[in-house]
């Protein structure tokens, strides 16, 4: 751009050497402003800076830029709540962890009550057929209740999980 930069050149693979030329600092200013540079490249370009006013304000261009968009993206994050966010997660394993252990308790009594009174009850032929009859309807009806109330506390506890999701 002046007279300066043209009689001006850098020496080969001197560090510290000769004021940069503008073309150079351009390169070399966005690894210098996220500080990626080798010190020698750094002490460069900083030596260029100090006397070039037009890279000086690219520099400056520059670092607003950054600014900004640092600023927007720290804008964003507050509403992404990670520790919230975890402990809903905890929260809903604990329970499934819960209705699984309640699930399994619940099989493993009905299937034992079931096998004992299978081989005491409904197989014994002292026992009138009616009244195994009765009694088998009657538990039968019992089990189809609690697997219509089981299935609806689920749907509903899935429904809740959705509605958190989608907020
Ligand atoms: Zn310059």
């Amino acid at each position: 751009m002046n007279a300066d930069n043209e009689t001006r050149r850098p020496a080969a693979g001197a560090g510290g050497g000769p004021v940069l030329r503008c073309e150079e600092a351009r390169i070399l200013l966005m690894g210098y402003i996220d500080s990626e540079l080798q010190p020698a490249e750094v002490r460069r370009i900083e030596d260029h800076l100090a006397v070039c006013v037009p890279c000086r304000r690219e520099e400056q261009g520059f670092r607003k830029l950054e600014e900004m968009t640092e600023e927007m993206l720290s804008e964003e994050l507050p509403t992404l709540d990670i520790d919230a966010a975890w402990e809903t997660i905890y929260r809903r394993l604990e329970r499934s962890v819960g209705w699984l252990l309640l699930s399994a308790g619940l099989i493993l009594l009905l299937g034992y009550t079931g096998w004992n009174m299978l081989d005491e009850f409904f197989l014994n032929p002292e026992v009138p057929l009616i009244v195994r009859l009765g009694a088998g309807g009657g538990l039968s009806g019992v089990i189809v209740l609690l697997v219509s109330i089981g299935r609806e506390v689920l749907t509903k506890h899935r429904s809740e999980r959705y509605r958190e999701v989608k907020r």
